[in-house]
């Protein structure tokens, strides 16, 4: 025991003195050190347990070292471990098919990518060049990746020191709670909202408009479930003014929402899917666009000015087909969407009831967040007192996402009834203290 503390306390020795971490101040990190996993459980170094309420970077869908996932890439690695993406190969061709098998039809065609910012990358070129058009119109309130210009798409802070993109346009789309259309319903919300959007694309001139691009659900941004009218008045005002919807789906897709995509909860299709995470929990890296048929046609005769040495590698590919085959088998985007409906939705809603702190509560499936303020109003908890909130959870055993002044329960989707039970009363705890302070 001692001597596995020991090794642990190196690690983090090490991982201070020379890894470099993202998003992050490097003095002011004190990262735990994770040994192992199994499904919803994670452990560290020093022997204690946690319930992953945070999926990690809400990317492990299926949970912790599923067997058949790490199957499927062990088997790969005796098969073939990498090849170039000019070449075909079964591993690629079958995620493939079992991505547009599970894609609105018309969606026929999978670019694959590394991970999610590269995802939306070239599905931001691929409406550039099949419209003829630069500009791309996105959320303030959205996070898109990390690359030139899914950064500049992003919204949130993070893209303020990294805008040296052209062409990106940004918009408000819908948040009741802290209206900028001063909405006193989720309909005004809406209509306004989608108001504000005619506007920002009259004044832009809708002909330099290529793509509005918008996360189905915002996700870092504050599971922002956008009310039921909003996704088809946004689909209708880009037909109105020939400009292509991507959606991305990268946080919300492949089990999150307990539906394969989030966007089946809003009658709504886009042009373009941009997917990563849960699309193979993140085993191998791996992302990609899924592409509707006319700008896959568009591009039979034309070049498409977009690679990467790494585009469907197999390692990546064949996690993707171990991971969607055994979603399906083991019925497990349903068992995310039961126990949203039916555990951690209404488990939520009574933690709300109890707590002044908890000024909402919005999800469903898996994906749920809690927005905490100064009691009984929408002034929103300040970040050191929304930290000792997610140190307590982490001391008592609970590793929640935090941001800003919400606290995100995405676990994995495979998670049980007693997990959320025990879950709930960890985060109950903690704003009986912070309550109590
Ligand atoms: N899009 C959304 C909605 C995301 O949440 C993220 C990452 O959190 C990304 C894109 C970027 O994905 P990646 O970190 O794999 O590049």
């Amino acid at each position: 025991q001692s001597t596995a503390v020991e090794r642990s306390k190196e690690t983090i020795a090490l991982d201070r003195a020379h890894v470099f971490h993202s998003w992050s101040a490097q003095g002011t990190l004190a990262p735990i050190d994770i040994v192992a996993a199994r499904g919803v459980t994670i452990r560290d170094g020093e022997g204690r347990a946690y319930l992953d309420f945070s999926s990690q970077l809400v990317n492990v869908n299926i949970g912790h070292q599923h067997p058949a996932v790490l199957a499927a890439i062990h088997e790969q690695t005796d098969i073939l471990t990498t090849i170039a993406p000019s070449h075909a190969n079964a591993a690629r061709s079958t995620a493939a098919r079992l991505i547009t098998d599970r894609a609105p039809d018309g969606f026929n065609r999978v670019f694959f990518t590394n991970g999610g910012a590269d995802a939306n990358e070239n599905a931001i070129r691929m409406a550039r060049q099949y419209t003829g058009r630069p500009k791309i119109l996105s959320a303030y309130r959205s996070y898109h990746g990390n690359t030139g210009a899914a950064v500049n798409a992003t919204g949130d802070w993070r893209r303020i020191p990294n805008e040296f993109a052209t062409g990106h346009v940004h918009f408000f789309t819908p948040y009741l709670l802290r209206s900028e259309f001063w909405a006193q319903s989720q309909e005004q919300e809406c209509e306004r909202a989608l108001h504000h959007l005619e506007r920002v694309i009259l004044s832009e001139g809708p002909q330099s408009i290529a793509a509005i691009l918008l996360e189905t659900i915002p996700g870092t941004a504050g599971i922002l479930t956008p009310p039921p009218g909003y996704l088809p008045g946004v689909r209708k005002l880009a037909d109105k003014y020939g400009i292509l919807l991507i959606l991305d789906e990268v946080m919300a897709g492949f089990g999150r929402c307990g539906t394969w995509f989030a966007f089946e909860h809003y009658n709504v299709v886009p042009d373009l899917i941009t997917f990563a995470k849960g699309v193979n929990s993140g085993y191998v890296p791996a992302g990609g666009v899924i592409i509707s048929d006319p700008i896959a046609e568009y591009f039979n005769d034309r070049i498409f000015p977009g690679g990467l040495t790494y585009s469907g590698h197999p390692l990546a590919m064949a996690a993707i087909v171990g991971t969607l085959t055994a979603m399906d088998q083991e019925g497990i985007v349903d068992n995310a969407r039961e126990i949203g409906k039916t555990a951690l939705g209404p488990g939520l809603g009574a933690l709300k009831d109890a707590h002044p702190t908890i000024a909402e509560v919005r999800g469903v499936g898996v994906f749920w967040a809690v927005e905490l303020t100064e009691p009984d109003t929408t002034v929103p908890l300040a970040p050191t007192q929304l930290a000792a909130v997610k140190n307590y959870c982490q001391d008592h055993g609970l590793i929640v996402f935090a941001a800003e002044n919400r606290i995100h329960l995405v676990p994995p989707c495979v998670v049980t009834r007693d997990e959320v039970e025990e879950a709930l009363a960890i985060l109950g705890a903690a704003l009986d203290v912070l309550e109590a302070s």
